[in-house]
């Protein structure tokens, strides 16, 4: 097999103070794995400015006019990390065989990607790089990551724990990714939809070189709710839920008022308002519940997400294109 061309995928958004820092770390990362004949000399690291308001995009440029390894494409305005890197990978998926996609703000052990390449040469196809500790995290931080990944898994996300975008991915897998059609993505949850052989690589997760992080609470709970919204009906189940409870409730209310007005001890006309109360509530609940779970296929279904994906045949192409 021929040495994988790799395609270093970097998502940057006001990155002006980080940037000069980082890129040639990583065009170090890239002759190194060069060198040691992992990767093709063709390699590139790909930056996506994601609508940058400070000289990010001039930075790239410069970047881009001084090595031949430095590749830039511009988002045309901020439209967040997840697209950005969506945009960086189907830009590199019909150039090269494998890509990383990883932060430029120097958080990301870097050396990491050595291990990720060596385990795509051992046949995996996904590779998440997974944060072995939170130390340098502030405590603020590292809960509310924490709690983060316990609450998707927890609505039926599932997630790699500890796995942000930090990630080797095939072109192989980039082909078929390019199916899931959704405008609502979390990379992090759709690649193991995607299946194919994958593992996970541990790193240290560093502080931040330089500028700041432009993932605060805010932004963290909107990713988390497109999480759990985009992957899973786990909500609308819930609801369905808590109807059959309030049902059950309210059944055993109505029994009670019943019980009251053959005891006496009700005010005319109360036992009926309690029992449509206590039924309608019930009913009501189940209803919306029910309603939802088609809301909830009708939602999926508009996603077109591939129904198959075949890995294998025991046939090449070669035998069937001879039309
Ligand atoms: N980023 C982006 N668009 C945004 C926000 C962030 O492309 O709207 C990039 C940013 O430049 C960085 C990565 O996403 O490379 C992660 O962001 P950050 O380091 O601010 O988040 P944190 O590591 O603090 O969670
Ligand atoms: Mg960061």
């Amino acid at each position: 097999m021929d040495n994988p061309v790799l395609y270093i995928v970097v998502p940057c958004y006001n990155e002006e103070e980080v940037l000069p820092i980082t890129a040639p770390m990583f065009l170090a990362e890239l002759n190194d794995l060069a060198g040691k004949g992992k990767i093709a000399p063709d390699s590139r690291v790909l930056f996506v400015n994601d609508g940058s308001g400070d000289r990010t995009w001039e930075i790239i440029s410069t970047l881009a006019g001084q090595d031949e390894h430095f590749l830039g494409i511009s988002q045309s305005r901020n439209r967040g990390h997840q697209n950005a890197v969506l945009a960086g990978l189907m830009e590199a998926k019909d150039r090269c065989d494998i890509t990383i996609s990883i932060d430029c703000d120097g958080q990301d052990d870097i050396t990491a990607m050595e291990r990720m390449v060596d385990a795509y040469h051992q046949g995996c196809e996904v590779v998440y790089g997974v944060r072995s500790s939170r130390e340098t995290d502030t405590f603020f931080k590292r809960f509310t990551a924490e709690s983060f990944y316990k609450l998707m898994n927890r609505m039926g996300a599932e997630v790699v724990y500890n796995h942000a975008d930090y990630r080797l991915v095939s072109s192989r897998v980039l082909q078929e990714f390019r199916n899931y059609k959704e405008v609502n993505i979390f990379l992090r949850g759709m690649f193991p939809l995607v299946g194919f052989p994958s593992t996970s690589v541990p790193y240290e997760r560093a502080e931040r070189i330089a500028g700041k992080s432009h993932y605060p609470l805010k932004k963290m709970l909107a990713l988390a709710f497109d999480g759990i919204t985009s992957l899973s009906v786990k909500p609308i189940r819930f609801i369905t839920g808590l109807g059959i409870v309030a049902a059950l409730f309210g059944f055993i209310g109505v029994i009670w008022a019943i019980v009251e007005t053959i005891l006496g001890n009700t005010v005319a006309g109360w036992s009926s308002i309690i029992c449509v109360v206590c039924f309608m509530g019930g009913i009501q609940l189940i209803s919306l519940g029910i309603i939802g779970e088609y809301i909830g296929k009708i939602y999926l279904e508009t996603k077109v997400r591939p129904r198959y994906i075949i890995s294998e045949r025991t046939w090449t192409d070669v035998d069937e294109k001879k039309d």
